[in-house]
C-alpha cells in the first residue's frame, strides 16, 4: 500500500515539476492507459461550479472539477483535458491566458490553474470548457496589488460550519450584496456525521474512503448559494474537525479508531480537501499530511495568516476511555491542560507563525483560526472552573507563548477571526485573561455558523459574568461577519438571515463593531 502510494506520489511531483516551467500550470498525466469513454449525454462536466483562490500581486489559482460521470463518482474514469480561459472583461473577450490543463482521475478531475505573470491589482474572470463544447460558469477574481504597494481600502467575509443536513447556505446569498474582495472560510466545509433537524440529506455514513469523502464535498458543492459565494470573489480556507472527524487531533480520532486505519483515513480526506478547493501546489497533499498554513498580503494594508489548528496539536488533554474528542475538563483535576509542550499548531508552524507576526511590516494583520483563541472559563461537571478542551482554552501554554509575541507589539491591528463555536462573539485578547486590568493585545471576531445548529443560549449566554473579555455573544441567529477596512480602522457587521430553513431568505445586520486603527478591541458602533 505505501509502496503504491510512493510512487503516485513521485509521479505527481515528476508531473508538478514538468508543469512548472511553464507559466500555465497546467497538469500533467502519467502515463495512464485510457479507458473506453462512457459518458452520458447531457450532464453538465461542471456542475460543481468554479472557484478562485490564494490571490498573489501576479496571479492566483483557479478550479473547479470535472465530473464527466456525474458528481458522485461511480468510476474512475481517464483523464480529461479542460480548457481554461482567463479574461479582461466580464463576457470573456479580452483573453489574456488560456491554456489546457489535464484532469487525473487520481485527483477526482479536479482542475487547479496556478497563474502567475498578471499585472497587479486588477479584476479577472475566467472560464473552463471542454473540447466538446460544455462550458462552466464565468467566475470572478483579482490580483492582489503589489506587496508594500499603498492601498486604502480592503473588505473580507469570514464564515465558518455549513452543515448540510441543517440549513441551506442562505447567509451567501446575503454576502452576495456584500461584495467582499476576498472570503474566508475557517473550516467544517463539510460535515462527515448527521445529527440534529434536517432540511435535506447528504447521504451515507460517516464517509471513511478517498470516494465517500469526494461525494460528500460534491454534494455540499452542489449547494447553489455557495457555488455563487465561490465564483464572486476569491477565497482564502482553512480547515477545522468536521472535514475529517469530529473533535480529531493529529493522528488521535474521537472514537479511538485503529492508528493505521486512521492515517488512511485523514489522509483521504486530506486529499478530497484539497481536490475541492481553490488551493496552490504546495498544498498537494501526500500521505503523510498536507500544507495548508499560509499567508497572504495585500499591499501596505493586510495581511491574512491561515493557521491550521488540526494537522499538529497535541491529544486532548484528560481524555477518558469513553470520549477521545473535546470535553469540560476541571482545571484542578487534569494538570496535564497547562504542560509547556502541549502544542496547537507543532513546533513548525508555531515557529513560522511567530516569525511572520514579528516582521510584519501590514497596517492590518488578520489571523484566520479555526477555534475559539480567547479563554472562556465554564463550569466542569465537578463543578470546578472548567475549560473546554478542543478549542485554544485546551492549549493555554500554547496560546499564552502567541500572546507573548504579541504583547511585544511588532504586529500592528492583529484579529482573530474565528468559527467553530456556530455563535458570534466579540472578544478583547488580553495579555493575562485572568486579569481583567491587563492590556488588549488584539481582537477576537468570531462568527457564527452558515447553516449548522446554534450552541444553547441561555447555557453561554449564562458565562458571560465569569468572562469579562467578551463584549458580545449571540448563539441564536446564522450568518458570517463582514469586515471593511479603511485609515480609520475596521467597521464590523454580524451579518444574519431570517432563516435556513428554506433555499432563499432575508437578512440584515445583527450588529456593527468598530477597531479603530492602533487600539486593539472593537467598540460597539
Ligand atoms: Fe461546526
Ligand atoms: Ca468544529
Amino acid at each position: 500500500m505505501e509502496k503504491v502510494a510512493q510512487t503516485r506520489r513521485q509521479l505527481m511531483r515528476r508531473a508538478l515539476a514538468l508543469a512548472g516551467t511553464s507559466i500555465a500550470a497546467a497538469w500533467v498525466a502519467p502515463a495512464t492507459v485510457a479507458a473506453p469513454s462512457r459518458r452520458r449525454g447531457g450532464f453538465d462536466p461542471f456542475a460543481l461550479g468554479v472557484a478562485s483562490g490564494d490571490p498573489v500581486s501576479d496571479g492566483f489559482v483557479i478550479w473547479t472539477r470535472a465530473t464527466l460521470h456525474g458528481p458522485v463518482i461511480d468510476a474512475p474514469g481517464e483523464a480529461v483535458d479542460v480548457i481554461w480561459e482567463v479574461a479582461e472583461d466580464p463576457a470573456m473577450r479580452r483573453i489574456v491566458r488560456a491554456g489546457v490543463a489535464r484532469a487525473l482521475p487520481q485527483l477526482g478531475h479536479a482542475v487547479h490553474v496556478e497563474l502567475r505573470g498578471l499585472p497587479a491589482g486588477r479584476p479577472f474572470w475566467y472560464r473552463f470548457r471542454l473540447p466538446r463544447g460544455d462550458a462552466s460558469p464565468t467566475g470572478k477574481t483579482w490580483t492582489a496589488p503589489l506587496v508594500g504597494a499603498p492601498m486604502d481600502r480592503f473588505s473580507f467575509a469570514f464564515a465558518s460550519c455549513q452543515h448540510f443536513e441543517q440549513g441551506y447556505f442562505t447567509p451567501y446569498d446575503l454576502m452576495a450584496a456584500d461584495n467582499p474582495d476576498i472570503v474566508i472560510h475557517l473550516g467544517d466545509y463539510i460535515y462527515e456525521s448527521s445529527w440534529g433537524d434536517q432540511v435535506r440529506r447528504h447521504e451515507g455514513p460517516e464517509p471513511v474512503t478517498l470516494d465517500d469523502y469526494r461525494n460528500r464535498h460534491a454534494i455540499y458543492k452542489t449547494d447553489a448559494a455557495l457555488q455563487h459565494a465561490h465564483a464572486r470573489s476569491p477565497w482564502l480556507v482553512t480547515w477545522d474537525d468536521h472535514e475529517v472527524d469530529n473533535d480529531y487531533q493529529g493522528l488521535e480520532s474521537e472514537d479511538y479508531q485503529e492508528p493505521e486505519a486512521f492515517v488512511k483515513r485523514r489522509a483521504a480526506a486530506y486529499q478530497a480537501y484539497y481536490e475541492h478547493m481553490p488551493l496552490r501546489r504546495i498544498a498537494l497533499p501526500d500521505p503523510t499530511g498536507m500544507q495548508l498554513y499560509q499567508r497572504s498580503q495585500f499591499g501596505d494594508l493586510v495581511q491574512v495568516t491561515m493557521i491550521d489548528n488540526r494537522q499538529y496539536r497535541s491529544p486532548a488533554a484528560c481524555r477518558t476511555p469513553e470520549r477521545g474528542g473535546g470535553q469540560v475538563v476541571s482545571v484542578k483535576a487534569c494538570p496535564e491542560l497547562f504542560e509547556d509542550s502541549r502544542t496547537m499548531l507543532g513546533k513548525a508552524q508555531e515557529r513560522w507563525l511567530n516569525s511572520s507576526l514579528s516582521r510584519t511590516s501590514s497596517r492590518w494583520n488578520i489571523i484566520g483560526n479555526g477555534e475559539m483563541f480567547s479563554r472562556l472559563k465554564q463550569k466542569a461537571p465537578n463543578g470546578d472552573e472548567g475549560h473546554w478542551t478542543d478549542d485554544w482554552n485546551g492549549y493555554p501554554s500554547a496560546r499564552q507563548r502567541l500572546i507573548g509575541t504579541l504583547a511585544r507589539g511588532r504586529a500592528s491591528n492583529v484579529v482573530f477571526v474565528t468559527g467553530d463555536i456556530h455563535s458570534f462573539w466579540v472578544n478583547d485578547v488580553r495579555e493575562d485573561f485572568a486579569r481583567s486590568d491587563s492590556r488588549v493585545v488584539a481582537t477576537e471576531l468570531v462568527a457564527s455558523s452558515i447553516s449548522s445548529a446554534g450552541v444553547s443560549y441561555d447555557q453561554f449566554a449564562a458565562l458571560l459574568p465569569e468572562n469579562p473579555h467578551v463584549k458580545y455573544f449571540e448563539s441564536r441567529h446564522r450568518g458570517y461577519v463582514m469586515c471593511r477596512i479603511d485609515a480609520k480602522g475596521m467597521a464590523v457587521d454580524l451579518r444574519t438571515v431570517d432563516t435556513v430553513r428554506a433555499p432563499v431568505s432575508g437578512g440584515k445586520t445583527l450588529a456593527s463593531f468598530m477597531i479603530e486603527a492602533g487600539r486593539p478591541g472593537a467598540q460597539k458602533a
